[in-house]
């Protein structure tokens, strides 16, 4: 169980974020705010998917003239990213917003910066500070300021950027201090891994607000999840971090959906839908243990809403030790599939006809659930596996045949 750093909380829309409320998941639409149906559909879809609060760019008024509009048609609290002119954040504010996010790198004048925090106490509406390694650096003098700051964090790999970051992030929240503006998330986001897992070690040691955890510009999804899986993970894992957005050059979908499984593999979030539990495969293998669990994972989003265990190994060698802990768990022979629902052996069928059946005693198990005849997780489950050579008819009997000594079956034991 993680233990989590305590926070300030704010409130976005109906989200908390901070204190002892779960680690939110963010995301942010990827089409213009002003093409209102566009934007609307991006935000209902990434709702649907999960997400618990959703950002959009206003760059131009008519991003924020058509935040009213839009306000009216979703049901998750929107975030206004505002950069360069505060005029948006005003605007956005007005308009209904639940959060702003602002950049002290482009928006940094003391009265303007004023402005909007005026405004926000008004309608009571916190504010993310994001200081993005990538934009608050000022690039005119940044040699310069690098070299001074760099020694401030001397023995950190990232000295420079770091102490840019922090001293930034002081700077900036001087002046939400100095108005008496306490509803403030924090943000210090870098394309660097390492640099943001300082930085956030960092800000979590010298503040106590909430922590908004991301690896900016990502790139792909390919090697996007990793670059921003392994910090956060990190992050989250020490207690730090109170929302998050995983960010990818790609259907913003797969931010909400990597987002949420990341906070549910480590226990942070309760999961909704099924935990589907695969093996890689190896040459064991002999049935299509790809194609099945593809149609398996797609089936289970579309029919079951209870986490259900699920678990789809390969073989008998490995699969029964495998599927222990699973709810509803089938490991394959030759062509053929035997099925187990909290340990206990309910089917054996050909290849063809492992995915429906799998399927009907995973529904079967959710209405048990449902009912209160059975309880997910309760047993766990305790196969004993079946002779390899009769049920299954995997074929281990031309293994087997190699290894005869006085007429007694010896099988191989295969670590997977
Ligand atoms: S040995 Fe393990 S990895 Fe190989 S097919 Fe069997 S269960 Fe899958």
């Amino acid at each position: 169980m993680i233990s989590r750093r305590k926070t300030r909380q704010v409130k976005v829309g109906e989200v908390l974020i901070g204190g002892d409320a779960p680690v939110a998941v963010q995301s942010m639409t990827s089409g213009y705010t002003h093409d209102i149906d566009g934007c609307v559909r991006e935000i209902n879809k990434l709702a649907a998917a999960g997400a618990d609060i959703v950002r959009v760019a206003v760059p131009e008024k008519k991003d924020t003239l058509a935040l009213k509009e839009i306000l009216h048609q979703v049901s998750v609290p929107i975030v206004a990213d505002v950069h360069f002119h505060f005029q948006r954040a005003l605007e956005a504010v007005a308009a209904g917003v639940h959060k702003i996010r602002l950049n002290p790198g482009n928006i940094n004048d003391r009265k303007q910066v004023e402005a909007v925090i005026d405004a926000c106490r008004e309608r009571r509406i916190p504010i993310r500070i994001g200081v993005n390694e990538g934009s608050i650096v000022e690039r005119k003098d940044k040699q310069k300021r690098m070299k001074e700051l760099g020694a401030v964090f001397s023995d950190s790999h990232h000295g420079h950027l770091l102490a840019i970051m922090i001293t930034k992030l002081e700077e900036y929240l001087d002046i939400f201090y100095e108005r008496n503006f306490y509803d403030i998330v924090i943000s210090a986001k870098s394309i660097d891994p390492l640099l943001v897992l300082d930085a956030y070690t960092e800000i979590s040691r010298r503040f106590d607000h909430p922590l908004h955890l991301g690896v900016t510009h990502a790139g792909p999804k390919e090697t996007g999840t990793i670059r921003s899986v392994v910090p956060l993970g990190t992050l989250l894992a020490n207690g730090i971090g109170d929302t998050i957005r995983i960010s990818y050059a790609n259907d913003p979908i797969y931010e909400v959906q990597d987002g949420l499984e990341l906070l549910y593999v480590l226990g942070l979030r309760s999961r909704k839908g099924a935990e589907l539990i695969a093996c890689p495969t190896c040459g064991r293998i002999q049935v299509d243990l790809f194609t099945l669990v593809q149609d398996v994972n797609r089936k289970l989003k579309e029919q079951i809403t209870l986490p259900i265990k699920v678990a789809v190994m390969g073989c008998v060698v490995n699969g029964p030790g495998e599927c222990e802990g699973a709810d509803v768990a089938i490991f394959a022979g030759d062509k053929r599939g035997i099925i187990y629902v909290q340990g206990e052996k309910v089917a054996n069928v050909p290849e063809e006809k492992i995915l429906d059946a799998l399927l009907e005693e995973c529904r079967n198990f959710q209405e048990k659930v449902r009912r209160g005849e059975a309880r997910l997780g309760e047993k766990l489950v305790d196969i004993i596996p079946p002779d390899p050579l009769g049920e299954l008819g995997s074929g281990y009997a031309k293994i087997a045949a190699d290894k005869m000594e006085s007429g007694a079956v010896k099988l191989p034991i295969v670590q997977g």
